[in-house]
């Protein structure tokens, strides 16, 4: 009998090094295996680092959806190894990285788990996971809401931009959408 195979979106994220050829190789890494199948591939977004050390240089982020047989610690174990494989050093918390590979789901999985948490606990406050996650997979939902609504309502959407030539319209338009929701809300 073939193994089954469960569905799991994947986040990566470089802002150290040639971070564009590193997101390519991670992405050819992830799914070398047998045990992981590319299903769909997000395009790559610019983003301000959030949180840890000040003055970080922009992140480049993207994120994928596989099929794999893979039960979801031995998906993190891959994902860990192809960090090691792109010179992932763990220094300062959410300090600058060569690449960072998040598990955001794994099938329906939930779990709280601190090696392995499902969804990953911080996945809906990021635009810069949210957003390109909407662009691969529309109907989407984290807690019931639309990956695409909760990316237009997290805080780091006004920073996020398009990469290279990478270009959509609903970036533009949500983020007035965003603008005008927000001035509404301060006003008397
Ligand atoms: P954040 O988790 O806020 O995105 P980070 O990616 O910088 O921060 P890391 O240093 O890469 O954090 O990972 C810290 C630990 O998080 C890892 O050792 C791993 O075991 C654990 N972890 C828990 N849930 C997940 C998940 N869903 N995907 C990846 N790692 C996870
Ligand atoms: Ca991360
Ligand atoms: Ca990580």
């Amino acid at each position: 009998m073939s193994p089954s195979f469960t569905r799991a979106v994947i986040a990566l994220g470089s802002n150290l090094g040639e971070r564009n050829d590193t997101l390519t190789a991670a992405v050819a890494d992830l799914v070398d295996p047998p045990e992981v199948r590319l299903l769909a591939i997000s395009p790559i977004v610019q983003t301000k680092a959030v949180g840890g050390p000040a003055d970080q240089p922009d992140f480049l982020n993207m994120v994928i959806a596989v099929e794999t047989s893979l039960t979801a610690p031995e998906l993190l174990r891959h994902c860990q190894a192809v960090e090691g494989r792109h010179l992932r050093v763990r220094g300062v918390r959410w300090g600058p990285r060569t690449l960072d590979v998040d598990i955001i789901t794994y099938g329906d999985a939930v779990s709280s788990d601190p090696a392995l948490t499902l969804p990953h606990p911080r996945a809906a406050e990021r635009a810069f996971v949210l957003y390109p996650w909407s662009l691969i997979d529309p109907s989407a939902e984290l807690n019931g809401v639309k990956v695409g609504d909760l990316a237009a309502r997290a805080a780091d959407f006004a920073d996020l931009a398009p990469f290279d030539g990478f270009e959509d319209s609903r970036l533009e338009d949500r983020r007035l959408e965003d603008r005008s929701g927000a001035a509404g809300a301060v006003e008397p």
